[in-house]
């Protein structure tokens, strides 16, 4: 760590409450907690936030469903995320709600100053609008162009008066932030995502509402009651208020954050909207901003529908909430996609946890227990064996810059380089047959060794599983504590002389599955969006050939009434009748155009229903900044023709 950070500020994500916590929510906290306690456990004056997100369309919607004010929904689903946390033993030093009374006042102080500072200015929004749905949409979240993604319903384009950031104010200043902060964003590739986005032009930010109530209203001095904050701003802000920022000020001197822990689909919000604002209120910008990827289960992307969700209470209660946390932060490069699995879990705890430290652990209470009535002495180590100590320290002086780069995994891994030379060291020097030789000095210096090992491995992996290394740090002789982490680790020094405890077992050896598998899903066609997430963007032969695209021939075509898109077709694909299709082509081809020609059609794509109206399969077409076009085989080819 750099000098002179005697502050150090941690954050997660505050966790919106429209959803149950599950494993993503899990590793972003557990990874914000391990800093945490690292950060304590070095001597820093450490600040380590979590909380919930609480306003917005959509908790007012989920409230009214289920028959509950949006605060009474709120505070149901925050106080299980607070619960989750209390079980894993989370250390967070403060639980922010953005519902809380000093939150909407700093927000709203913040809002006034960039108001004042007119990088905030009151003009129009124009999205569509679904009236049904009472809900906003943008151009990439509506289908064909004017239909709701949620009901389906046609939306119409309705202009909303709004307040807006000045964000492409500020687009030249994050690209300078960006270039002089190589680690801003972390993994780097995702900084290099953020500078090409915004390489591509900021437009200015809407943020306020006037279509919904549940949300911070603007601050008096704006006087404009009927707009409410958006929820991004309102929860972005969090990071400061909880400080005491527009209230108290009291804990702002531990700005800016260290780290802010994320999701990789919050990133952009994090990494240009959140340093924008901060620049708007001219406070310092957060030291990293770290992306975390997403996890699946035996390899499949995790969904209600499919049952194989992931509650991470029950993995704990399971397998021991330590060796959880330890199988999450040690199963994924950081910024990666995690896969969980049983087996995987299973082998963490046997292998990694079980073998290599338990084990090392049970062969010194062994071999001290049996060479000298369990005492160990550190005196003649460095004797016999400096080559040892030389690797192990090497391996040690690695950890710190890992760790707070988030390059947990490869912390992890590189910790464990210690408890191979001491298991190597075993087999290399056998004890028992230095004992037989008579070189006794030799085979306890060896003991000397090994519990110097154990204690730095112990005191390095605290963070990560707390309770589990006191208990080896007892059965050494020694606390973790801030003096200990500096004698053996800082100074590497080594242990005083002990009479070793026995201990049971840490890990005893998990020989079966401990949960229920979720039931095979059922072989039913994916959404679009989920086959990209699951095959990185490339399919196999077989999964191109489970489109089955034809030639048809258009029989009839005429307009939809009331929509500026839609085409009602009826297409010859070789079948008993012709099928209807609904198409968003108006704007490019005349119903008179198309009859009688042809197109390549995707025939085994689910019906649908748009604007009512059944659609048995989809038209390819190609459309660029000059318009659409249809595909069509270059001569007529018999309708029902098979497209490969
Ligand atoms: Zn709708």
């Amino acid at each position: 760590m750099g000098k002179g950070c005697k502050k150090v500020y941690i954050t997660t994500p505050i966790y919106y409450v429209n959803d149950v916590p599950h494993i993503g929510h899990a590793y972003t906290t557990v990874i914000a907690d391990a800093l945490a306690i690292y950060s304590r456990m070095a001597g820093l004056d450490t600040f380590f936030l979590t909380g919930t997100d609480e306003h917005g369309q959509k908790i007012e919607q989920a409230a009214k469903q289920r028959g509950k004010t949006p605060q009474e929904y709120a505070d149901e689903i925050s106080s299980k995320f607070k619960n989750l946390w209390d079980y894993f033993d989370i250390t967070y030093d403060k639980f922010i709600r953005t519902t809380d009374d000093y939150h909407k006042i700093g927000v709203q102080k913040a809002f006034e100053k960039m108001y004042e500072k007119g990088d905030i200015y009151k003009g129009t929004y124009k999205g569509h609008y679904c009236i049904s749905c009472e809900t906003f949409f943008t151009d990439t979240q509506i289908v064909d162009g004017e239909l709701c993604p949620d009901c389906g319903k046609v939306t119409s384009i309705v202009e909303e008066e709004s307040y807006f950031f000045k964000l492409s104010k500020y687009q030249d200043k994050l690209l300078q932030w960006y270039k002089e902060n190589e680690k801003c964003i972390l993994p780097k590739t995702r900084r290099n995502e953020v500078m090409r986005f915004v390489e591509g032009g900021l437009e200015d930010l809407s943020i306020t509402r006037t279509s919904f109530d549940w949300g911070v209203k603007l601050p008096d001095s704006v006087n404009d009651p009927k707009h409410v904050m958006y929820v991004w701003l309102d929860a972005l802000m969090n990071y400061i208020t909880a400080l005491g920022y527009g209230t108290t000020e009291d804990k702002m001197d531990y700005w800016p954050a260290r780290v802010h822990l994320i999701g990789k689909d919050i990133l952009r919000f994090h990494a240009i909207y959140w340093p924008a604002f901060l620049m708007s209120l001219e406070l310092p910008l957060p030291k990293h901003i770290a992306a975390h990827g997403w996890w699946t289960r035996n390899g499949e992307k995790m969904s209600k529908s499919k049952g194989n969700v992931i509650n991470p209470k029950e993995v704990a209660d399971a397998y021991g909430l330590e060796n959880f946390r330890y199988f999450m932060l040690r199963e994924v490069p950081f910024g990666g996609d995690g896969d969980f699995s049983q087996k995987a879990l299973m082998d963490r705890i046997n292998s990694d946890l079980g073998n290599d430290l338990g084990n090392l652990l049970n062969r010194l209470i062994g071999m001290s227990g049996k060479y000298n009535e369990g005492k160990v002495s550190s005196k003649n180590t460095a004797k016999y064996y400096q080559a040892e100590l030389d690797e192990v320290n090497a391996s040690m002086e690695k950890l710190e810059p890992l760790l707070f780069e988030m390059q947990i995994h490869r912390y992890l891994e590189e910790l464990w380089k210690p408890l191979s030379v001491a298991n190597k060291a075993i087999d290399k020097y056998q004890p028992w047959n230095l004992m037989k030789e008579g070189k006794i000095e030799e085979a306890l210096a060896l003991n000397g060794l090994i519990a110097n090992i154990l204690a730095k491995v112990a005191i390095m992996l605290h963070p990560v599983m707390p309770k589990t290394t006191q208990k080896i740090a007892t059965s050494l002789g020694f606390e973790i504590n801030f003096e200990s982490y500096e004698k053996l680790f800082k100074e590497q020094g080594l242990l005083k002389d002990f009479t070793i405890e026995k201990i049971p077992p840490l890990f005893p050896r998990i020989e079966e599955k401990l949960l229920k598998e979720p039931e095979a899903p059922k072989p039913e066609p994916k959404a679009k969006e989920d086959k990209k997430e699951e095959t990185g963007g490339v399919i196999t032969i077989d999964q191109f050939f489970q489109t089955e695209l034809k030639i048809g021939t258009i029989v009839e075509a005429e307009e939809v009434p009331k929509s500026k898109k839609l085409l009602k077709l009826k297409v010859d694909l070789g079948e008993e009748k012709p099928r209807q299709i609904i198409a968003g082509i108006k704007e490019w081809y005349s119903p008179e155009s198309l009859v009688g020609t042809q197109a390549c059609v995707v025939a085994n794509l689910k019906p649908a229903k748009l604007m009512g109206m059944l659609s048995e399969g989809m038209l390819l077409a190609a459309k660029d900044e000059n318009g659409l076009s249809l595909l069509r085989p270059e001569n007529p080819k018999k309708a029902g023709t098979k497209v490969s």
